[in-house]
């Protein structure tokens, strides 16, 4: 006999729907802190999760070498101590494996995984006005009902590859980075093609070369990496820092980027002497890591004299470690400010250029113009692979939820609405869209923060606000549409006081052909949108209409 739970979620019969008070969207580590969170206050709620395990971006992005670029003390949820001081990472950096280990550690530990279906992707929510009902349903067939809906979708789970001309005429094995198989690639023998440069092209470029036969990197834009000086981690360093763990978490809130321990500037670039920025910028170099680099100066990120002399010392780093002076030239960035496109961490990537199996393609002066059944063939060659890799990147922060079919009734999508770029209050919700919230959506710091500080900021809020209404009697929440007007502008204001505008990255989401050029991010630091968050909910919630 399958138990209540068993037969809940076999549901797919549209008469019989799955009826909760929350569907969550997503079990990454977003989804599983908001069913954390609504069990907590009371709420019943499943998530919906496409993969065939939890994790989210650590399920997908197996390829070799994926590791956070945030240190592992900081990544990871703050909202159990015992949890915190339990855990073991044992390496400063961890690595997708052990992240995913620790994400389903909290999976069992929390018993969240019960309320989690998987092998099950969202394909439409529709709200019901009348009733103030979202009825989500699945690829699988389920059909669920809800008044709140919790779009914890992510903003880097949308695999682009680029729609190149022959794709399917290509006679060996092609990967991508987010869609990386479980059982792994053996790349020995082979020659190899990786296509982007971004953070996992540079990631994985280094481990692939040490293994294949031959690699050729395709690189469109050369992009800046700093080292992560990545090792084991340091039992002091550890110790230390879980004895202050409470009080670093707190101290977190208070960060541009939500995190902890990096002592915030006090200089502006250009008031150092040459001599003097040399010097900082060769620490923070030695130090390793990208936040710690960019707070070497006030004004790295808002003035461009400044940043130059930034971007400068790496130029000349890479200058220093690639012999083929060429080559050299060809990986230091000059189209963009250093920190304007996701800064790179890395282990040993401009030193790969010096071994001799492997080969630098410039496809920004000679464009790909297909894939042949033979490999990669661009303006002024044909390069013959066995196995093509793309690194090409994501439709972030609005792919995954502009593919479901979310609207209102008959109205308009949320694609629609959108398609102008990302319209969000707070990124927590959408004006015209009751009752769906979205964790870490485009309009706030998400992708700018540490994530999981930034997704516990974002479910506790929410959490807080369904308790709220709960008390009071309210069963519908959504942002006047002024609200939304006056953040998106405040958003983008902010954005265009920064250097930030200046790179064609995804943040602006020109990676994808078609997508509106809007900055999505909210860069006005996260102290500062925590502070917004929790004053617009002590001031009754202004910006929102709540209603019976
Ligand atoms: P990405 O940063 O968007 O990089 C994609 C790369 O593919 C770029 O070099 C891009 O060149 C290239 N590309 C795309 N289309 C192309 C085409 N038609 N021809 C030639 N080249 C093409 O993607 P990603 O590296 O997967 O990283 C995405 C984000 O995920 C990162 O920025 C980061 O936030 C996150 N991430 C984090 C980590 C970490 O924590 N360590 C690791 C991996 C990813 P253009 O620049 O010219 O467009």
């Amino acid at each position: 006999m399958p138990d209540v739970l068993e037969r809940e979620i076999s549901t797919t019969d549209p008469a019989n729907p799955l009826t909760l008070d929350a569907i969550v969207v997503g079990g990454g580590l977003g989804g599983l802190y908001a069913l954390r969170r609504l069990r907590e206050i009371g709420l019943t709620a499943r998530a919906f999760e496409a993969g065939s395990g939890v994790g989210g971006t650590w399920f997908w992005n197996r390829y070799p070498g994926a590791r956070c670029d945030v240190e592992s003390m900081e990544y990871s949820y703050a909202f159990d101590d015992e949890l915190q001081q339990e855990w073991k990472w044992p390496e400063r950096y961890g690595t997708q494996s052990e992240i995913l280990r620790y994400i389903n550690h909290v999976a069992d530990r929390f018993d969240l995984r019960r309320d989690v279906i998987l092998n099950t992707r969202v394909t439409s929510a529709v709200f019901d006005p009348a009733s103030n009902t979202w009825t989500v349903r699945t690829d699988t067939g389920h059909v669920a009902r809800a008044p709140f809906c919790i779009m914890a979708t992510g903003n880097l789970s949308t695999p682009r590859v680029p729609d190149f001309k022959g794709i399917n005429t290509f006679k060996g094995r092609w990967y991508h980075s987010g869609l990386w198989p479980h059982e792994g690639v053996d790349f020995s023998g082979l020659r190899v093609g990786v296509i982007g440069t971004g953070s996992s092209g540079v990631q994985m470029i280094p481990l692939i070369a040490a293994q294949a036969k031959h690699l050729h990197v395709f690189q469109r834009t050369a992009n800046f990496s700093l080292p992560a000086r990545n090792g084991p981690l340091d039992p002091e360093i550890e110790a230390t820092h879980k004895s202050e763990y409470p009080a670093r978490r707190t101290a977190a809130y208070d960060t541009p980027f939500g995190i902890a321990g990096f002592p915030p500037p006090v200089k502006a670039a250009l008031e150092a002497t040459p001599e003097e920025r040399e010097a900082k910028y060769e620490a923070k170099w030695a130090e390793g890591g990208s936040i710690s680099f960019l707070y070497s100066y006030t004004d790295l990120l808002v003035n461009k004299a400044a940043n130059d002399t930034a971007s400068e010392f790496v130029r000349n780093k890479i200058r220093s470690i690639v012999r083929d002076p060429v080559v050299a030239e060809l990986l230091a960035p000059k189209d963009h400010p250093i920190g304007t496109k996701r800064l790179c961490l890395d282990t040993n990537y401009y030193e790969t250029y010096n071994r001799d199996n492997v080969t630098l393609v410039d496809v920004r002066s000679s464009p790909i113009q297909e894939i042949t059944p033979a490999g990669v063939k661009t303006e002024d060659a044909e390069y013959e692979l066995d196995t093509i890799v793309f690194a090409t990147g994501f439709d972030a922060m609005t792919g995954a939820l502009r593919e479901i079919d979310i609207r209102v009734g008959n109205g308009p999508t949320l694609a629609e609405k959108w398609a102008g770029g990302p319209l969000t209050y707070l990124g927590l919700m959408v004006s015209g869209f009751p009752n769906m919230f979205t964790i870490t959506g485009p309009g706030s710091p998400s992708v700018k923060t540490q994530m999981i500080v930034a997704i516990e900021q974002h479910m506790d809020w929410i959490g807080d606000c369904l308790a709220t209404m709960r008390a009071r009697g309210m069963h519908r929440i959504e942002p006047r549409p002024e609200a939304e007007r006056d953040w998106v502008q405040h958003v983008n204001d902010v954005a265009d006081g920064t250097l930030y505008p200046l790179a064609n990255s995804w943040y602006m989401g020109v990676n994808i052909p078609g997508k509106p050029k809007v900055f999505m991010p909210y860069v006005g630091g996260f102290a500062g949108y925590k502070n917004k968050c929790d004053a617009v909910a002590a001031n009754d919630y202004e910006g929102f209409v709540m209603s019976r």
